[in-house]
């Protein structure tokens, strides 16, 4: 089965011989204080930072999933109510979860074809906290990199930014936030199970001026840990060194992701010319790493069962979307012959359906 599910996805096929690896160098047997865990966890930081292109100065964690990032957040970098913009399933959320945490937590919508209108808004403060999904993976939507940039300049708050659906696959503008995370089941190619936070000197400052030890996750406490190559408490030793191994098979992120953003292009193309609708129609904000494709619930039945057929799972739409459009991850993982042969599935289809190409 070739799967274009959005997470969990495809993971690399290299992770079998790494996983037999593992418990052969007995690393999975090792204390999480001991030399050998140390060691292969400062390699791993070093490896993510390196090949995704990390600036100077921003520090890389690892926790168990990109939700539990929203509660690291929220309980560790605000004392006050952050802003949350979203347009989508996972950014409401995470206002959702901000909610329950703290008081005066702000969340606006906005529409899926059009960006926040900053004029409009009243950004956070300097002591704030503003809140951005950069890849909305129910509805396939992204932010340009000019918005974070526009975001930046008009607002000295700190900006934490979901990437859970694009790190690993395009080039973060990093320096446009302070606190950005990803679980790796999604453009990593990796088993679920992790999460890769990525803190800003600001970001670091500020946890540390608030203070906040309450939780086992608290984020000072975490990196306190991290300074010695370190967890607070006995992590995903697996997960954690598969990361290091295939990031260090990873060609520099701004390699990568040129050919990613291509093939993306190449595939939106695609199925326009076989006449479905793209659910996003501005190309400016359309997802590179996750496409949303609509149908008539009717047809998108049948077509979603041929498909299996032929060895392939498509994506299932999300949400409100979830019977009326389908989702292709195009992630790193996924190899030119698979889309390749995705393609092939819908013209050969189409034709026997007569349908209009
Ligand atoms: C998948 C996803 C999440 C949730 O990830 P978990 O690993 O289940 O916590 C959060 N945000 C976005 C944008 C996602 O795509």
């Amino acid at each position: 089965m070739i799967t274009f599910y959005p997470g969990p996805s495809k993971i690399y096929p290299e992770v079998a011989a790494y996983m037999q690896q593992a418990y052969q160098e007995g690393i999975l047997s090792q204390n999480h204080r001991s030399e050998g865990f140390m060691q292969m966890l400062q390699e791993t930081l070093t490896m993510v930072a390196s090949k995704l292109a990390i600036p100077e100065g921003y520090e890389v964690f690892l926790v168990s999933s990109a939700t539990e990032c929203w509660e690291i957040i929220a309980q560790s970098f605000t004392d006050k109510g952050a802003l949350h913009l979203h347009n989508g399933a996972f950014g409401k959320k995470w206002a959702e979860y901000d909610g329950r945490i703290n008081e005066g937590v702000l969340s606006h919508a906005f529409e899926s074809e059009a960006l926040p209108d900053l004029e409009s808004l009243t950004l956070p403060a300097s002591d704030g906290l503003l809140c951005l999904t950069h890849n909305e993976t129910s509805n396939g939507t992204m932010l340009p990199d000019t918005f974070l940039a526009d975001v930046r300049e008009r607002s000295k708050a700190l900006i934490a930014v979901d990437a859970t659906s694009s790190m690993a696959g395009l080039h973060l503008p990093w320096a446009t936030a302070d606190l950005w995370f990803a679980s790796v089941q999604k453009c990593f190619g990796l088993a679920p199970g992790l999460a890769v936070l990525v803190a800003s000197p600001a970001a670091i400052s500020r946890a540390i001026a608030l203070h906040e030890y309450d939780h086992y996750n608290s984020f000072v406490f975490i990196r306190e840990n991290f300074q010695k190559f370190q967890t607070p408490f006995t992590p995903n030793t697996l997960g954690i060194y598969l990361l290091g191994k295939v990031m260090h098979d990873r060609q520099p992120i701004e390699h990568s992701a040129k050919l990613l953003e291509e093939r993306a292009a190449d595939l939106y193309s695609f199925f326009d010319s076989i006449g479905l609708h793209l659910v996003i129609e501005s190309t400016e904000l359309r997802s590179p790493t996750v496409l949303t494709i609509a149908m008539e619930p009717a047809e998108l039945v049948v077509v979603k069962k041929k498909a299996r057929e032929a060895g392939i799972i498509l994506g299932n739409g999300y949400g409100a979307l979830k019977e009326s459009t389908f989702r292709i991850a195009n992630f790193p993982a996924i190899t030119d012959q698979e889309i390749h042969t995705l393609k092939m599935f819908f013209i050969s289809l189409f034709q026997k359906m007569s349908r209009n190409l």
